[in-house]
């Protein structure tokens, strides 16, 4: 017997068919002794059909406005849900996050969590409820609806998992947990048993949106295992939890990968003090976000500067560096809109040597050229020509033998 909170996403409360199937797996957990807490999302499109209408009324919504009606998609499904348990002999309550009290702080549209209130969900709990919360919301210190962030229903659950002190958080989704890569491009990805909270960040922002990133920062910081697990199939999913949980050692998680990527190089500048700063200062200036960099001595006294920025960047980057080509006079500019970073993760390359040299060899053999490099202590990043990317990931992940992980030793999840 446990506390657990469960958490269903928009696909598995997409229909009302599907609200009843997860109302029968919330039955199952109850019958297995457990206490437990939902989080809902809207159902699937929801929350984009009210962005549209906001959108297709006015250019500016008011922000407090906007809130009000994008968080109002939680609260259809709470209830759908809440009455299909009840329909089946299991009581249950739905609340909406002001009504529970998940308070944060004033930013609309991308709230921050300050305070869960745990009160009512225990009352309800000690009554025999199962406790249905709104996913997405809060309220703001004017009693104001706030919302989290597209995905933020990750994030109510974590906050509230964490309150309650949760054995664990469940994320239901419609994918069977995290996989090595994306099985749409590697059909032979597989399904990892575990990730730390480490490996999962670098994950999610590489692209792999399968948990919002607040949401794992938040379960990182408080020690709350997440489970990833599909709401359409029977499985463990995925644990997501600390390092020195992790039973199944490996060299290497997962290999991520963003298509939409552009480098800049401006060549043969002569080398003045302070010029990085100078280059990196323009280009902040113009709020370009800058990914991976690199500097090196070409000459005697030349220097090349090279970085990547995200495709949609490309043109604002390209102005920032014909300025600064005139400003520091520098003999050329390169660029390569059409480039792809791709991504090795894994807390075993801390203690392990030789990953890099593997990750480069597959590349090589598979006659894909490295544009740029950038190392972390767990992940090494490559710059590609973006007609690569599939090659070069089914390499890798071929070379690390990612399609052969061993199933995970220990069963945490909890029966
Ligand atoms: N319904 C919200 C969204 O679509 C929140 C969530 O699903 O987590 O972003
Ligand atoms: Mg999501």
């Amino acid at each position: 017997m446990a506390l657990i909170v469960q958490k269903y996403g928009g696909s598995s409360v997409g229909s009302l068919d599907r609200i009843h199937q997860v109302a029968d797996k919330i039955i199952q957990a109850k019958e297995a002794g457990h206490d437990v807490v939902v989080v809902v999302s809207a159902m699937y499109g929801e929350t984009d059909r009210l962005i549209r209408l906001a959108n297709a009324l006015t250019q500016q919504p008011e922000a407090r406005e906007f809130d009000m009606l994008i968080a109002t998609g939680e609260q259809v499904s709470m209830a759908l849900l809440s009455m299909a348990l009840n329909a089946k002999q299991c009581a249950a309550r739905s609340f909406t996050g002001h009504q529970v009290g998940i308070h944060t702080d004033g930013v609309h549209t991308n709230a921050r969590i300050l305070e869960v209130k745990t009160d009512i969900i225990q009352r309800e709990l000690n009554k025999g409820n199962v406790v249905i919360v709104a996913g997405f919301q809060g309220v703001n210190a004017h009693g104001d609806i706030t919302t989290l962030g597209r995905g933020g229903s990750d994030t109510t659950a974590v906050a509230i998992a964490t309150a309650v002190k949760a054995h664990e958080c469940q994320i239901y989704t419609d994918v069977a947990g995290v996989y090595t890569t994306d099985p749409h491009l590697v059909p032979e990805a597989s399904l990892l048993p575990q990730i730390s909270f480490e490996e999962m960040l670098e994950m999610a922002s590489l692209g792999a949106k399968v948990l919002q990133m607040r949401s794992v920062e938040l379960a990182s910081k408080y020690n709350m295992p997440i489970r990833v697990l599909s709401s359409f199939a029977d499985g463990p999913g995925t644990l997501v939890t600390f390092e020195d949980k992790i039973m199944v050692k490996r060299l290497v998680s997962g290999i991520a990968f963003s298509r939409e990527e552009a480098i800049l190089s401006l060549s043969g500048i002569p080398p003045h003090l302070g010029m990085e700063g100078r280059i990196l200062s323009k280009i902040g200036d113009m709020h370009i976000e800058i990914d991976m960099i690199a500097q090196n001595m070409t000459g005697e006294d030349a220097v090349d500067f090279t970085f990547t920025v995200s495709r949609r960047e490309f043109t604002k980057a390209l102005k920032a560096v014909e300025e600064l080509a005139e400003e520091l006079h520098a003999t050329s500019i390169k660029t390569n809109s059409k480039v792809a970073k791709i991504s090795l993760v894994g807390i075993g390359m801390r203690s392990h040597t030789g990953v890099a040299s593997t990750m480069f060899k597959a590349l090589g053999d598979a006659g894909i050229n490295i544009q740029m490099i950038t190392t972390s202590e767990i992940k090494i990043s490559v710059v590609i020509d973006e007609i690569h990317l599939e090659t070069g990931v089914r390499a890798i992940h071929r070379a690390f033998e990612l399609d052969k992980l061993p199933a995970s030793s220990e069963q945490l999840f909890i029966e």
